[in-house]
């Protein structure tokens, strides 16, 4: 996707002035940079990025430029994106499951940290330098994320305890990761997850060298801004509970730190009845909102950029292509006078959206502002 170098002071702005039929990103580098900082001054530990939710080049550069010096990556090509982007930075291979080039392909791009959560797959890492980080991955019957990671990786704490003791053996630094879903809004599967993380390392009789907390902190999808602060001190107080000698903690951020970085513009190209034809849907920017709740950060503005203030409706929201599952699942509520030729704007739309973005039909955002403004 090409970037518009273009500044322009906002996305209201610019829609007014270019009146763009094709559905637009707005990359917002002040915002990110400046959620980043955040991230890193009040994590109590090693801040990594998870390049998945948003792997694009001017994201990996504006993170590293705001501070961040590790990425998270699960594929040859994120890694190949981060060195390019973020020459020095660590890389942490955290995949569980990898072919044999994948293996050497890790081993190549000089990854520091790699997670295993099955037997035959730390067995397949045995030819990695001694010394390297392996980090066991633990899954615990937890809910409170919009959806369910537990369900394809990790090992159960009896898993964990014999994949410890055979990283020792082996020679690697023992280290435990989890990930307690994404949009995570409650701090306490943190809190659970790292009770266990010290009786598994107990019961291995292992001393931790790190302690990796996964991602899944949530981003501002509603009304009220969720209290990243909260679960960071949840973190920190539960691992000085926990151990008798806390190991160094680790943090893997997709969506917290990608969200604001995008605000998805998309135009109204018809308002029958009770639905909107938009210019975008879920195989496009929207692709996300197939699988978790629909955001309330939606405005509506008209051709000349005036907001829509008033009365709402519910609507059901379709997108551009002939499928008819191109729906978002569920109504959304929006201005009764929308007409035609108007834009809908998604904000803290950064994650699991640009990257999922298809060309079926035709159809798909493809074009990339940014944006100048500093709030
Ligand atoms: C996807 C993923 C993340 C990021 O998750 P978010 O919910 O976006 O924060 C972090 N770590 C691993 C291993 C992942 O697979």
């Amino acid at each position: 996707m090409r970037i518009d170098p273009t500044l322009s002071p906002t996305p209201d702005a610019w829609l007014a002035a270019n009146a763009p039929d094709e559905p637009v990103f707005f990359f917002h580098p002040a915002r990110l940079m400046q959620v980043g900082r955040m991230f890193l001054e009040a994590f109590p530990g090693l801040v990594t990025y998870a390049v998945k939710a948003n792997p694009a080049p001017e994201m990996i550069r504006a993170l590293h430029a705001a501070g961040v010096t590790a990425f998270d990556v699960a594929s040859p090509a994120e890694m190949a994106l981060v060195r390019a982007e973020a020459p020095g930075a660590a890389l942490h291979y955290h995949n569980p499951v990898r072919s044999a080039s994948e293996v050497a392909a890790g081993q190549e791009a000089g990854c520091l940290s790699w997670s295993v959560d099955r037997m035959p797959e730390l067995e397949k890492l045995a030819g990695l330098p001694r010394g390297t980080e392996i980090a066991v991955r633990l899954k615990l019957p937890v809910a409170g994320a919009a959806y369910d990671f537990g369900a394809k990786f990790g090992a159960t704490p009896e898993q964990a305890t014999q994949l410890l003791r055979r990283v020792v053996e082996l020679g690697f630094s023992p280290s435990v990761t989890f990930h307690p879903g994404t949009q995570c809004t409650s701090p306490a599967p943190w809190a659970r997850y790292i009770v266990e993380a010290a009786a598994v390392a107990r019961s291995a009789g292992v001393a931790l060298y790190r302690l990796n907390v996964g991602g899944g902190f949530p981003s501002h999808r509603d009304a009220g801004k969720p209290d990243l602060q909260a679960i960071f001190d949840t973190i920190r107080e539960a691992a000085q509970g926990a151990f008798d000698s806390p190991p160094q903690l680790v943090c893997e951020p997709g969506r917290a730190l990608a969200a604001e970085a995008l605000t998805l513009a998309t135009r109204v190209k018809g308002v029958h009845d009770e639905a909107v034809f938009l210019n975008d849907g879920v195989y496009g920017g929207l692709a996300e909102w197939r699988d978790i709740a629909p955001m309330d950060r939606v405005r509506a503005v008209s051709g000349t950029g005036t907001e829509l203030g008033g009365a709402k409706t519910r609507r059901v929201v379709f997108g551009p292509t002939c499928d008819s599952i191109d729906r978002l699942p569920e109504t959304l509520p929006l201005p009764s006078d929308l007409a035609e030729g108007d834009y809908l704007l998604f904000e803290g739309m950064g994650a699991y959206s640009r990257a999922l973005v298809t060309g079926f039909n035709g159809y798909g955002v493809r074009r990339v502002v940014e944006i100048e403004n500093q709030d």
